[in-house]
């Protein structure tokens, strides 16, 4: 702390909001200490110029002729050139899974099926390393969460079902379980491996064969995985993986030779899905946005709250559907709780994604920080008070420093709509009822989280929450057991667990 030099940095980069007073260094400053960088070596995974379709298991050329470039947003620097498929492509690519499920993978035992899902986790495992980085290079989180949350999940999902693909007869009693074709899967940018496998993973165990898409800001690990399914001998055109913008997204799910579709990504975007397959004998799921609210009563553990607060909405920089965004505080504890959060929020380190020492990392692509800067505005605008941290941000990159906002009232953009990035909503409430009443008040359903000492309530509250998951004294912890989906504007169906997997297939009688 007595470092003059640091101090006196820190006051040249701090702006607007006040430092907690526990910091004793008055208003807008930064921690007064540097920590030594310690960034994860890059080398592990070679980034080739190109990138092809993978289809048929080979990597082919589009037949459109077109490439795009995809990024490091922490750095706005060239990775690679990715094939932009045509709906040439798309149609070629169902084809062939058509043929593999037809001719192979639809006829597999489901012992034989897990044999492929167990080899896959492994080699997840075994280059998780790999994938780890070229996660964070591509999308800008921080290597901590990809390395201990994003990857060890996508592994542990492919073993999860390979431990149903035999067992469909247990998970269905009474029922026969039978595939229902090809699935085509439309991913986003906030996870693009784990979403990947929380897609794949029991389309295959349940006999599918997948066509997916994943987004255009993130396409490196879906073909690096498609590395692993060459690597693991699953038979050409289980899995085939063509790279373009939303346009091949919406091909794909209209393709009349697909059977299922799941999407995960913007509440718009799944409204066009929605009807774009309206009509038609698809199945569907639609896992879409939130804004999940996070309610902590005046019995609960404040400091375990606090983390809890800090990992729903900074965890991969807010970008996450089930981000706890809006955050509702008994008003008898609202002072105490909000000077520890600016307290905690001050301690957090914005930049360079691939440092281990990295909390917020760079914001994926240039469109999303304009919506984030667009609705920190109107927050502004509308009368809520900011707070942001002092903390020097990088030069180049997509970075937004961890933002929140006190005296929110319901009406206001930034109480309503889904920002998608760091920042939250705090507003009060006095009694349970209020408490319920104003945390369903959304459109959305996705999530929501709830504090208190008192079993009884957690169990009051959580009932009358109109979300798919609610956690009770934590917040956005992912199991592959466990389902997950939303209510109203948030999608329908859900993924993960045993329910997951009933997505995947269609139920007869024995
Ligand atoms: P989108 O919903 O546009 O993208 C998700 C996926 O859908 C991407 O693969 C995208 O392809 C594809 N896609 C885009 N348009 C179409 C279309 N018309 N038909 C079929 N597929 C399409 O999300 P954005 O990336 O535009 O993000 C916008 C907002 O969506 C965010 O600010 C956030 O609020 C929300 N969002 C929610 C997510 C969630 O997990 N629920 C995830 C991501 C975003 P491409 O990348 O090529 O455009």
């Amino acid at each position: 702390m007595g470092d003059q030099r640091a101090i006196e940095k820190a006051r040249r980069v701090g702006r607007g909001g006040d430092l907690p007073a526990s910091w004793g260094l008055g208003e807008g400053q930064a921690i007064p200490w540097e920590y030594a960088s310690a960034p994860e070596a890059r080398d592990i995974v070679e980034v080739r110029s190109r990138y092809g379709l993978f289809v048929g298991g080979k990597e082919i050329a589009p037949r459109s002729g077109e490439w795009f470039t995809t990024i490091d947003p922490s750095t706005e620097e060239p990775l690679a050139e990715i094939a932009r498929a045509n709906a040439a492509d798309v149609d070629h690519a169902v084809g062939v899974a058509r043929r593999a499920f037809k001719r192979e993978w639809g006829q597999l035992p489901g012992a034989e099926r897990s044999k492929y899902l167990f080899r896959i986790a492994r080699i997840l495992q075994e280059r998780s390393r790999e994938f780890a980085v070229l996660e964070t290079l591509n999308s800008g989180k921080p290597i901590k969460e990809s390395r201990d949350v994003d990857v060890p999940l996508s592994a542990a999902h492919f073993w999860y079902y390979a431990g149903w693909a035999d067992k469909l007869e247990y998970a269905f009693p009474g029922r026969v379980a039978r595939p229902l074709g090809v699935a085509a899967q439309v991913i986003p940018w906030n996870f693009p491996l784990l979403m990947l496998a929380w897609k794949i993973a029991p389309a295959l165990a349940a006999g599918n064969t997948v066509v997916l898409k994943p987004a255009s800001s993130t396409p490196l690990t879906a073909l690096l995985f498609a590395d692993v399914c060459r690597q693991a001998d699953l038979p050409p055109g289980v899995v085939n993986i063509v790279t373009g913008p939303g346009e091949i997204g919406m091909a794909l799910v209209r393709h009349p030779d697909v059977d299922k579709v799941a999407f995960t990504g913007s509440t718009a975007v799944g409204k066009l899905i929605g009807k774009a397959v309206a009509g038609t004998d698809k199945a569907v799921t639609l896992e879409l946005g939130g804004k999940a609210a996070n309610i902590v009563f005046d019995d609960a553990p404040l400091d375990q709250a606090i983390e809890g607060i800090v990992n729903g909405i900074f965890f991969n920089q807010g970008e996450v559907c089930c981000a706890g965004s809006r955050l509702f505080v008994q008003e008898s504890i609202a002072e105490p709780l909000v000077a520890k959060l600016k307290d905690r929020l001050s301690t957090l380190r914005v930049g360079d994604p691939l440092d281990k020492n990295t909390d917020v990392g760079a914001i994926n692509n240039a469109a999303q920080l304009a919506k984030i800067e667009e609705l920190v505005e109107a927050g502004v605008a509308e009368g809520a008070e900011i707070f942001q941290p002092a903390c020097e941000l990088p030069e180049r990159g997509f970075f937004f420093r961890p933002t929140l906002f006190t005296g929110v009232a319901q009406s206001h953009r930034i109480a309503q709509e889904e920002i998608f990035g760091p920042v939250l909503s705090v507003l009060t409430f006095r009694t349970p009822e209020e408490a319920v009443e104003k945390a369903n008040n959304t459109p959305y359903g996705l999530s929501a989280g709830v504090w208190t000492d008192k079993g009884s309530r957690i169990f009051a509250i959580v009932k009358r929450m109109r979300a798919g998951v609610v956690w009770a004294n934590t917040f956005n912890r992912f199991d592959p057991t466990s389902p997950f989906g939303g209510y109203k504007e948030s999608g329908f169906g859900r993924e993960g667990g045993m329910h997951g997997m009933h997505a995947y297939v269609r139920l007869e009688d024995r």
